[in-house]
């Protein structure tokens, strides 16, 4: 099983959370494991995107140390393997990591050592790792410093940059310098767009994602507009990291027999699905299978063509 769409801080175990506060004197709004998950889980009322990435609060408040970082990403690879996933991109962005006097450089060799901790014990999985630059505002610089920290470890492990954030505020546009640097150094791209309904994150975000340089884009939904956009893809060979519970819960989707999923696939485009965030979520990779076969028709054909073109698009090969 592979997954190409997974973001650290939205994958953390409720227990290492809660073990993570008491660890480092951080106070939660409450100790009871149960009503934990629920604040770390997107409530089903979440109104858009941007209010669903409050979520990350809690998680990033926690990762703020060498330690707790280096531990996190070895328990999702640990979780991962257990889940039976053989190849994942674990992605998330180090500038967040860097409120209590961390480096970016400190943040990524973190995760790097608990990626590499997490394939030693379990030697059937092979993992890499996105660093992600974030839309928002006055955050040139520290995207550009996740680009450089990106160009140092490109290797075995950190693999490609990202961008992610709140896409109908902070357009993909927006981010032409950080992308020409990514493109100068040759570093691999994947960009999250086509994620949220709106004038500047539908099909324009795409094109614009392609500009820079992507070969995959996250999510990628939006395209559904857009026949010409479809063609485009098709012909360029853009992989589409699609994840259809968290499109759900955020509100891209009315529900999730309504995903335009199927219809991407059938039209010849390289879809592929993907957890997102299996905490903030609440899901996995054998979820979404599920959803894709119950809910939205997919074939055990069709949705080993998906992980074929999972495969095919890794930035690790
Ligand atoms: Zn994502």
């Amino acid at each position: 099983m592979i997954e190409l769409h997974l973001h650290l801080d939205g994958s953390l175990r409720v227990e290492t959370a809660l073990d993570l506060a008491k660890i480092q004197n951080i106070t939660l709004p409450t100790e009871d494991l149960k009503e934990l998950r629920n604040l770390m889980e997107v409530p089903e009322d979440c109104p858009t995107l941007h209010e669903c990435l409050k979520r990350f609060d809690l998680p990033i408040m926690l990762l703020q140390t060498e330690m707790a970082i280096e531990r996190v990403s070895f328990e999702l690879v640990e979780d991962l393997h257990k889940l039976g996933v053989t190849y994942a991109e674990i992605r998330f962005a180090p500038q967040f990591s860097t409120e209590e006097g961390l480096t970016q450089d400190q943040v990524v060799a973190a995760a790097i050592k608990g990626v590499k901790r997490g394939m030693e014990k379990y030697p059937a999985i092979r993992c890499g790792l996105i660093l992600c630059c974030m839309r928002g505002a006055d955050i040139e610089e520290k995207n550009l410093e996740t680009v450089e920290v990106a160009k140092k470890y490109m290797g075995d492990i950190v693999c490609a940059v990202d961008l992610a954030g709140a896409e109908s505020l902070f357009p993909t546009k927006m981010f032409e310098p950080v992308f020409a640097k990514v493109k100068e150094y040759g570093i691999p791209v994947t960009i999250h767009a086509g994620e949220a309904i709106g004038e500047v994150s539908g099909p324009e975000s795409m094109r614009k994602a392609l500009e820079y340089g992507a070969k995959r884009i996250g999510h990628g939904v939006m395209a559904i507009e857009d026949e010409t956009l479809i063609q485009e893809l098709i012909e360029k060979d853009i992989t589409l990291e699609v994840c259809v519970t968290s499109n759900y819960h955020t509100k891209l989707v009315p529900s999730l027999k309504e995903h335009p999923i199927k219809q991407l696939f059938d039209a010849g485009v390289r879809v592929t699905f993907n957890s997102d965030n299996m905490i903030v979520s609440n899901t996995n990779i054998h979820k979404e299978i599920e959803i894709l076969k119950t809910q939205l028709g997919f074939t055990d054909e069709e949705i080993s063509t998906m992980q074929k073109y999972a495969r095919e698009a890794t930035f690790i090969k």
